[in-house]
């Protein structure tokens, strides 16, 4: 089996494993090794706007471990790829020079041990980053049960690593990965990448920063609630800083013992990346969102606009005065817009709704939270559609 075909077959599973943040379908290709790669290429967003293929790939889909949910655990009946660095590195270097990708994400079965996996991790970033000199981008998994020092090793190399919780809590981790230990093999790594970009201030990696952080939940199977995944990812934000949570909606894989269960609502999983996003940049708190009697979010409205309802129709905030906090908790209001109505308070009243249009202010979506000059802002019929995005 030559290595494009490897890396085929590992499209027909990997979604399944790490969906990563937003997918977004490649663009139409002409070449025939661009269309049979099109599975294996995700596209990752820049801080600063638009977003660069990265190409998905795993050291082995071989797994001695058994998640419950997962299209490579043990004893699935599958063909199986394995990779060596050297192999592995050519074959993403001459994607990149073809123009299919440009940067990389890298993860892998468990074959011996976490700490024989992610060395074969870091020999393939090692060989990439130290012989070729490539200096695109790089998104890097840490194994469960990888040692300290490799995780020191693997973030010189990385722009970005991760290790997937998988569950919020021990408990729903055993409904979902029996052999996996919440503590012991993941949540500490979590912690030591925090350990490691707070103790090494000057000694940074290659691109002179560490790397950011992310990990996963998979939602549905385990039953957790809204509430659980809230809480744990509340926490992550606050002592880890991690740059982002992903929330995968469960969907059934045949041949594992899940494979009857229903898929989960993805307007379920909207939902949670909403609330991740008021958590990390809103300044929410799990108090500030509201459950049902099973610890579930509404499915039908979205957190900002619930919180804003409840507590904001009523005491309504003066445009010309709240702070950036309290700004950013109307709906329709995001960082961007309460920054240019801060800027604008500076120098002028806002007097109007010309100049709520001005600054980008819907009456529509934010009128209902807003005082303009001590008045309630008189809202008009629009053929505006309501928004669910969390700004
Ligand atoms: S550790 Fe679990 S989720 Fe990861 S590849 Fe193995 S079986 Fe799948």
């Amino acid at each position: 089996m030559n290595v494009i075909e490897k890396l085929t077959l590992l499209a027909e599973n990997m979604d399944v494993v790490d969906p990563m943040s937003h997918p977004g379908s490649a663009p139409p290709c002409h070449s025939s090794l661009k269309k049979n790669l099109e599975p294996q290429i995700t596209f990752a967003g820049l801080p600063g706007g638009g977003s660069i293929p990265l190409l998905k790939a795993m050291v082995t889909s071989i797994c001695e471990k058994n998640c419950l949910y997962c299209a490579f655990r043990s004893g699935r009946d599958t063909e199986r790829v394995t990779f060596s660095a050297d192999e592995l590195a050519d074959t993403f270097l001459n994607l990149v020079n073809k123009d299919i990708a440009k940067g990389l994400f890298l993860s892998s079965g468990i074959l011996v041990g976490g700490v024989y996996s992610q060395d074969r991790i870091i020999d393939t970033a090692e060989i990439l980053r130290k012989k070729k000199n490539f200096q695109g981008y790089m998104h890097l998994k840490i194994m469960p049960g990888a040692e300290k020092d490799q995780i020191r090793q693997l973030m010189l190399q990385a722009d970005r690593v991760s290790i997937n919780l998988e569950a919020p809590n021990p408990h729903r981790l055993e409904k979902l990965a029996p052999k996996k230990s919440f503590f012991e093999e993941l949540y500490t790594r979590l912690k030591w990448v925090q350990e490691i970009r707070s103790e090494n201030v000057t000694n940074l990696n290659w691109r002179n920063r560490w790397p950011s952080l992310t990990t996963q939940f998979v939602v549905g199977p385990a039953h957790e609630s809204d509430a659980e995944l809230i809480r744990t990812s509340q926490y992550l934000f606050k002592e880890f800083h991690l740059a982002r949570i992903y929330y995968m909606a469960f969907s059934p894989v045949t041949g594992t013992p899940f494979s009857d269960l229903p898929a989960e609502n993805p307007i379920r999983e909207h939902r949670l990346y909403q609330s991740s996003f008021l958590l990390r940049d809103y300044q929410f708190s799990l108090e500030d969102f509201e459950f049902d009697l099973n610890g579930n979010l509404s499915l039908e409205n979205d957190p900002k606009s619930t919180w804003a309802k409840k507590n904001l129709a009523h005491n309504p905030l003066e445009i010309n005065k709240a702070s950036y906090e309290r700004l950013i908790r109307v709906p329709g209001i995001g960082s961007i817009k309460a920054r240019k109505i801060i800027s604008y308070r500076r120098h002028h009243l806002i007097r109007n709704e010309d100049d709520l249009k001005n600054l980008g202010v819907s009456v529509n979506s934010s009128g209902a939270y807003l005082l303009l000059n001590g008045r309630r802002i008189p809202r008009q019929l629009s053929l505006e559609m309501p928004r669910v995005a969390t700004d």
